[in-house]
Parts: structure tokens; C-alpha cells; sequence
């Protein structure tokens, strides 16, 4: 999907409330790819996925490394998002933006606006980086998965910044007050801390009303060489256990995958 020779687009504009400002639209959002049709990227759903370029953050077990990047512009036009949409009707239920962090983006409200307008259902991907979007967003989102990554002391460690802790449980709070449908998440692999402490954090999730859980075991294909060649020895089996450990902590839906 990626294309060097696509031109840059302008710099993003910060959102802002003076006269005499442009407002993002949709055509602002920098897309590094498109997937026509996902059945996993909302579950239940047959969706087509937005990658959103650009992350604050750094995950070790990122499985798109080349999203991360915020100087990089998009490669796909938001008209190609417009096109397939029109080409879909009856056929999609919905957009799925993701990332790359999707939030990031000024242009990403109205880019949800368009959706909605155009009737599908919007669900996002979020790692709660800006908690304090996510209270306008969620009233243009039917859905969200939340990425729990860790403890907030261990985000320096899995997230590569230590203040992210403390945004993604806020999200996490943000998400829950205002009621749009939730799915929070937690990726483990082997002798991590999300791994070790997967049973403290689904407890503290559930504890602060979230009804439906992921545990979801890191996938290697697609992340950096670093990662992909941890050793993995007993995994299958640690894999198998934290999965029935958590079947404990009372979700009304506990996914794992
Ligand atoms: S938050 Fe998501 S996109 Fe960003 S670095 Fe972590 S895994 Fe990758």
C-alpha cells in the first residue's frame, strides 16, 4: 500500500476554535492503508479498516512499525474511502479506524462524521493516548477496542512512555462514562509484564465496570526482528493458563485470541 512516490499532503492543522481557522476535514486524515473487508477487525461485524498514520507510542510487540512514524503522510486518499463506501452499500456494515494511533488525528472526527453520514457504524481502535478526545469521538463511534497495555508503572517498559499509563487508564474511565459499546484488550507474550500481571489488570478493568475483555496473544508476524525472535519456550501452555485464570474475574465476555 505504501507509495513512495505518492506526493506529501499538507500538514496537519491543529484543531482549533478561532475564526479564520480551517477545520480538518476528512480529506486531512493521512491513511498509510485500506483494507476493503475485515471480518476481525470488529467482531461481529464485516467491516472495512482505515490504518491511521503515526504513533506517540512505541510498542515492542508492534505489529505495524511502519505506522508509528508521524512525519510520514498518507498513501491513500480519503476519496478512496468515499469510493469503496459508495461501491458497498449493503454489503459493509461498517469503518473501523485504526492505526497507528487513529486519535492522533484532528481529521479523524470528521472523517467519522462522513461515515456515519454515509450509514455505516463507525468503530475505532485506540490505545488512549488523547483521553481527553475521546469524549467527542465516542459520540461518533458505535464501538471501541481499548488497548490496556499494561500497569501504568510498566507503559515505559511495554509502551515505550512512561506517562501513557496514566492516559490509557484514563481513556479507559473516559470510555466507560460515556457508555459507547467497549472492548478492552490486554496482548500478552512470553516474560512480559503484561503477561505476568494479566490477572491484576483484567481484575482492575472489570473492577471499573468494563463487561467485555480480550486477552490476546501477541502475534509476531509483521513486528521487528527484536521481537519476533524472543524465545518462546513453555508460551503454548503460559498462553493456555492465563486464559483460564481470567475466565474468573466475572466479564460478561472474556475473548481469547
Ligand atoms: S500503540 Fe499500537 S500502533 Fe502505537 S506503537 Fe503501540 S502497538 Fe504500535
Amino acid at each position: 500500500m505504501r507509495n513512495a512516490s505518492t506526493s506529501r499532503r499538507p500538514q496537519l492543522q491543529p484543531m482549533s476554535r478561532n475564526p479564520g481557522v480551517r477545520r480538518p476535514t476528512a480529506s486531512d486524515l493521512e491513511i498509510a492503508g485500506l483494507v476493503p473487508l475485515s471480518t476481525v477487525d470488529w467482531p461481529g461485524r464485516l467491516a472495512a479498516t482505515v490504518f491511521c498514520q503515526g504513533c506517540p507510542w512505541n510498542c515492542e510487540y508492534c505489529h505495524n512499525p511502519d505506522l508509528i512514524d508521524c512525519s510520514m503522510p498518507g498513501v491513500v486518499e480519503w476519496s478512496d474511502v468515499q469510493a469503496l463506501l459508495a461501491k458497498r452499500k449493503g454489503l459493509l456494515d461498517a469503518v473501523v479506524f485504526t492505526g497507528g494511533e487513529a486519535t492522533r488525528q484532528p481529521a479523524l472526527a470528521a472523517a467519522m462524521a462522513e461515515v456515519r453520514d454515509a450509514g455505516y457504524l463507525v468503530g475505532l481502535h485506540t490505545a488512549g493516548a488523547y483521553p481527553t478526545r475521546l469524549r467527542k469521538l465516542a459520540l461518533l463511534t458505535d464501538w471501541v477496542g481499548l488497548d490496556i497495555k499494561a500497569l501504568p508503572g510498566d507503559y515505559a517498559q511495554v509502551a515505550g512512555v512512561a506517562a501513557g499509563g496514566a492516559r490509557a487508564w484514563a481513556a479507559l474511565d473516559i470510555l466507560l462514562e460515556t457508555g459507547v459499546d467497549l472492548e478492552v484488550r490486554l496482548t500478552v507474550f512470553p516474560d512480559s509484564k503484561p503477561a505476568e500481571h494479566a490477572l491484576e489488570i483484567a481484575h482492575e478493568v472489570r473492577r471499573r465496570g468494563a463487561t467485555v475483555f480480550a486477552l490476546q496473544n501477541a502475534r509476531v508476524e509483521g513486528t521487528r526482528e527484536e521481537f519476533a525472535n524472543r524465545p518462546r519456550d513453555g508460551w503454548a501452555e503460559e498462553w493456555e493458563r492465563l486464559c483460564q485464570e481470567l475466565s474468573s474475574v466475572g466479564f460478561d465476555e472474556l475473548r481469547c485470541r
